[in-house]
């Protein structure tokens, strides 16, 4: 374990590896701390869809570059990640699915994105065979989508190879201060000097905000993913109906997740900083399944007097795999082969869930905590963070080495929710 570091980033998830693989090009000494066994925790478990579309405006300049960035990234890492520009559909099943998609327009004009809404009788050319009785859809060809797994894993790679160093299964216990600022850090192998830290730990950073005293909201939303037995090549396109979301990958087989509503598993936590969720939970609250089981149970053990948790509120949980659910994964196999009548029948080769980190504006929280000097959130990328990943490194990495990023970040920034200037969700998927 290194005893100084320029950087250290928590989390070796897409955004993280991206941060250190920017920051170690250009000379920093970063250590990247993982908790887990493998680099990332969404970052492997995501869909895999690379969107522009449909995004809040405030993002759409970090997720075009993104997508410029992506275009080169298999050359850039030295790796196959399965990168296809085979753009995004977005499926309207009624007339009211499609005005909404209809009102997302005049945000890809503004931003000269090619997007067109297409009608029933032309969705048939980007998606061979589509069956289902759309009213229509929303059109994205520049966009695209990799595999999880290898895009975390070349990023990783990269820094590596830059000289970054990454210490897996060695948490973060601890942001030490001195004066205000960040002076270090302490793991679970022992300690770290260093001037500057980046919370890149997804769906665990509200828990280390909080070791900081640092209130930033979070909900969890359990998302359940599977992948279909191979079939023959039907499109190239990533599909996101109401009933189903998939994307082909080269094996032929398919990544797909059912629409409907959002699970989420109640904890201790789902109770924090409610006067942020309530409105949203409130109005969606059809779009929400809560559970209560195994994890309200583990986090009121957790918050006994004397628990481990107690002593090691970053790392207790390390074993609580999030379980897929079942009744999502049946539903979006019989919704894709309704959907593609062409496929033969089909089985589930896996499946598996992730926490998705969720702000209560949807978007990001990105740049330097005012309250603590060298202390960076690059976080709650709230279910669209893999396509932003890159990008997101990227300006984090500028963030530090030039004082500023090159695009602007300051829509994203951490005192949006002491100054109350959380603004309603505007992505439209
Ligand atoms: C089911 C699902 C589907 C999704 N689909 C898409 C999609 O199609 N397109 C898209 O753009 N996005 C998608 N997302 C969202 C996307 O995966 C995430 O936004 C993105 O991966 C976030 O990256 P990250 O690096 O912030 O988080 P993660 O990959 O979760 O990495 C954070 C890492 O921090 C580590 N960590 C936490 N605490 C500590 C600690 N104390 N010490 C050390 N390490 C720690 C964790 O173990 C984890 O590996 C999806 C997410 C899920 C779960």
């Amino acid at each position: 374990m290194e005893r100084d570091a320029d950087v250290v980033v928590v989390g070796a998830g897409i955004v993280g590896c991206a941060t250190a693989y920017f920051l170690a090009r250009r000379g920093a000494r970063v250590v990247v701390l993982e908790r887990g066994p493998a680099p990332g925790e969404q970052s492997r478990k995501n869909w895999g869809f690379v969107r522009q579309q449909g995004r809040d405006p405030l993002e759409m300049p970090l997720v075009m570059e993104a997508n410029r960035l992506w275009r080169g990234l298999q050359r850039e890492l030295g790796a196959d990640i399965e990168w296809v520009q085979g753009g995004n559909l977005a499926l309207a099943a009624d007339d009211t699915r499609m005005a909404r998609l209809e009102t997302w327009l005049p945000v890809a004009r503004e931003f000269g994105l090619e997007t067109r809404l297409l009608r029933a009788r032309e969705l048939d050319a980007v998606v061979p065979g589509l069956a289902g009785g759309w009213v229509g859809g929303m059109h994205t060809p520049g966009d695209g989508h990799a595999d999880p797994e290898k895009t975390t894993d070349a990023f990783a790679r990269a820094a590596l190879a830059h000289g970054a160093s990454l210490h897996l299964e060695c948490a973060l216990q601890g942001v030490s201060t001195r004066a205000g600022a960040v002076s270090g850090v302490v793991t679970e192998h022992g300690e770290i000097r260093t001037p500057t830290v980046v919370c890149a730990a997804g769906a665990w950073s509200a828990r280390l905000a909080r070791t900081l005293g640092l209130d930033l909201p979070q909900r969890w939303v359990r998302g359940t993913v599977a992948q279909t037995t191979p079939a023959p090549a039907v499109t190239a396109c990533a599909v996101w109906g109401p009933g189903v979301a998939f994307r082909q990958r080269r094996d032929g087989s398919f990544t797909i997740a059912a629409g409907g509503a959002l699970d989420h598993d109640v904890t201790l936590d789902s109770l924090r900083q409610l006067r942020f969720f309530l409105p949203n939970f409130w109005k969606n609250k059809a779009l929400f399944r809560f559970h209560v089981g195994r994890p309200l149970l583990a986090s009121l053990t957790a918050a006994l007097p004397g628990s481990a948790a107690r002593r090691r509120p970053l790392v207790w949980d390390r074993g609580l795999e999030p379980q897929p659910n079942p009744a999502k994964v049946r539903r979006s196999l019989a919704e894709l082969q309704r959907v593609l009548p062409s496929l033969p029948p089909l089985g589930i080769a896996r499946r598996w869930a992730g926490y998705i980190d969720a702000a209560p504006d949807l978007i990001p929280v990105l740049g330097e905590v005012p309250q603590l000097g060298g202390f960076v959130l690059a976080t709650g990328f709230s279910g669209h963070g893999f396509a932003m990943g890159p990008i997101a490194g990227r300006l984090v990495s500028e963030l530090i080495m030039d004082g500023k990023p090159s695009l602007d970040i300051t829509g994203f920034r951490f005192s949006r929710f002491a100054e109350g200037a959380v603004g309603r969700p505007r992505s439209v998927l």
